[in-house]
C-alpha cells in the first residue's frame, strides 16, 4: 500500500533556532497527537538540516532539503552536494519547485542530473510539478504536465521511479490562498497516475504517493486528503505554524 506523506516545505524562513524550536513542537505535537500512518516529512534550510535532525524523534519524523547541487563534489562554489545532505541526517530532497524553475531556471536537464544523484545515493526525491495559471486558465495543464514529467522522471526506469514521491503543485495555488478545488486536484493526480500506469504499469501507479501542494491548511485539508488518489500533501505556508501543520498531518 502506498504512503501517505505530509512534507513541510519552510522554504527560506527561520534561523536555525526559529528552525530547532519549531521542530521540536512539530516533533512534540507529532509524537502526542500525530496520525501514526503518515509520514512526516521537514523540508528545511540546508543550514538547519543537521540541527533540526537532531532534535526529532526519527522513528517518526523524515527530514528533507529544499535542493541539491546537480554535481556530487569539486569546485561549484555555495553548492550543496547529495551525500552532504545525506550526512546531515536528511534522507529526502525537495527537488524542482516551482520557485526553483523559475527564480534559479532550473531545467529539465538539471533535474535529471540532480535526479541520478539523489537516487544514486539512496535518498528519496520528492519531484514537484506544475503549471502556471496561464495554462491553467488555456486548459492545457495535462498537457504541460505530462512534458514536465516526459522529459524528467519518465525517463527512470520502474525501479528507480518507485523510490520517488511525485507533488503536484499549480503555481497558481502556491503561497496565494486559492487552492485548486478537490475535483482539480483529485483529476490531476488521478491523470498523472494514469500516465504513469500507461508508461511502466498499473502495479506500479498504484505504489507511488502523489502529493498535492498549494494552500493546503488545516481547514482544506481533510476533503483533500479524502480523495481516492491525493496521497498527502506539500505544505508551505502552513507548515511554519506546529498546530497548523499538526491538523494537516491530521487531515486524514
Ligand atoms: C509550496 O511552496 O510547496 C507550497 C505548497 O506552498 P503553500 O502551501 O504556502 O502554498
Amino acid at each position: 500500500m502506498r504512503k501517505k506523506i505530509v512534507a513541510g516545505n519552510w522554504k527560506c524562513n527561520t534561523t536555525v533556532k526559529e528552525g530547532v524550536e519549531l521542530a521540536k513542537s512539530v516533533n512534540e505535537l507529532v509524537l502526542t497527537r500525530g496520525a501514526k500512518d503518515v509520514v512526516v516529512v521537514l523540508g528545511t534550510p540546508f543550514t538547519h538540516l543537521n540541527s533540526v535532525a537532531e532534535s526529532v524523534d526519527r522513528n517518526r519524523i523524515q527530514i528533507a532539503s529544499q535542493n541539491c547541487a546537480a554535481e556530487s563534489k569539486g569546485a561549484f562554489t555555495g553548492e550543496v552536494s547529495v551525500s552532504m545532505i545525506q550526512s546531515t541526517g536528511a534522507n529526502y530532497v525537495i527537488l524542482g519547485h516551482s520557485e526553483r524553475r523559475e527564480y534559479y531556471n532550473e531545467t529539465s536537464e538539471i533535474l535529471n542530473k540532480k535526479l541520478a544523484l539523489i537516487l544514486e545515493q539512496g535518498l528519496i526525491p520528492i519531484y514537484c510539478c506544475g503549471e502556471a495559471l496561464t495554462i491553467r486558465e488555456a486548459g492545457t495543464q495535462n498537457e504541460f504536465v505530462k512534458q514536465q514529467l516526459d522529459e524528467t522522471i519518465f525517463y527512470l526506469t520502474e525501479e528507480q521511479l518507485l523510490k520517488i514521491v511525485i507533488a503536484y503543485e499549480p503555481i497558481w495555488a502556491i503561497g496565494t490562498g486559492k487552492t485548486a478545488t478537490t475535483q482539480q486536484a483529485q483529476d490531476m493526480l488521478a491523470y498523472i497516475r494514469g500516465l504513469i500506469a500507461a508508461k511502466y504499469s498499473k502495479s506500479v501507479a498504484e505504489e507511488i504517493s502523489i502529493l498535492y501542494g498549494g494552500s493546503c491548511s488545516a481547514s482544506n485539508a481533510n476533503e483533500l486528503f479524502s480523495q481516492p488518489d491525493i496521497d498527502g500533501g506539500l505544505i508551505g505556508g502552513a507548515s511554519l505554524k506546529a498546530e497548523d501543520f499538526l491538523s494537516i498531518i491530521n487531515g486524514y
